[in-house]
């Protein structure tokens, strides 16, 4: 099984494509913000501390989050791990590779979604999310079929992040270029990165992760 990170900035498309790949491949997504949004919810003392700072759009420590992965993937039994949103600093990246080390698996591709910023304004703004199942929508590029109602489970309940406001999203962009695009040039010096075009449709983006993955 392969190991993949989905590398892009807020808006790239991340989630939506590693939800496609767990559907069509059977990988196993690792979403830290979804993690960090059920801690979040869950009124745990960690949950406290990293809500002020993921609506503000800073990033929640290394220590924080790396645990939250580590923990997943000891559990886990062999490969085919979707990273959706981490690594986002280079400590979590040299933390991602100890950990696979230690299990025994290899990262296979980092797939830098390469969108604009005008397009990421738009996408995020417009975004919202499927409380129940997750399915991600957007108010203009992909809309519920029927008006309030999850296409894939039928719940009515669609959410919007407190963290997709445009102020929130400026401070996003800000450490995305100052501390995850520096990834771009680790990922690229061991050979692992490749980059697909992120400003086609879903399914066109799709297709050039599809291909990335199939060529090896
Ligand atoms: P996005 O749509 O911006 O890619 P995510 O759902 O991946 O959003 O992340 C939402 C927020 O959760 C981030 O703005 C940050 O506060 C926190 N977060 C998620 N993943 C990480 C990470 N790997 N390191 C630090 N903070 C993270
Ligand atoms: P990320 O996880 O990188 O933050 P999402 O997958 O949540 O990004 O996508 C952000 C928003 O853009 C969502 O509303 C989603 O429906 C929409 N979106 C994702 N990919 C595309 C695409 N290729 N074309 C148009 N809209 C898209
Ligand atoms: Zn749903």
């Amino acid at each position: 099984m392969i190991n993949v990170i989905l590398l892009g900035p807020p808006g790239a498309g991340k989630g939506t494509q590693a939800r496609r790949l767990v559907e069509e491949r059977g990988l196993v997504q690792l979403s830290t913000g979804d993690m960090l949004r059920e801690a979040k919810s869950s009124g745990t003392e960690m949950g406290r501390r990293v809500a002020e700072v993921m609506d503000r759009g800073e990033l929640v420590t290394d220590e924080i989050v790396i645990g939250l992965i580590a923990e997943k993937l000891e559990g886990a039994t062999g490969g085919g791990f979707i990273f959706d949103g981490f690594p986002r600093t280079l400590a979590q990246a040299d933390a991602l590779s100890e950990l696979l080390v230690m299990l025994g698996q290899s990262l296979d591709a980092v797939i830098e979604m390469r969108v604009d910023d005008a397009a990421l304004v738009a996408r995020i703004t417009g975004r919202f999310t499927c409380g129940n199942c997750g399915e991600v929508y957007h108010d203009q590029t992909k809309p519920t079929k029927a008006e309030g109602v999850c296409d894939v489970c039928g719940s009515s309940d669609l959410r919007r992040r407190p963290d997709d406001t445009e102020e929130a999203l400026r401070t996003r962009m800000l450490a995305y270029y100052r501390d995850t695009s520096p990834l771009i040039g680790y990922y690229y010096a061991h050979k692992k990165l490749r980059v697909v075009d992120g400003l086609g449709s879903i399914d066109a983006v799709a297709a050039d992760i599809a291909k990335v993955l199939d060529k090896g």
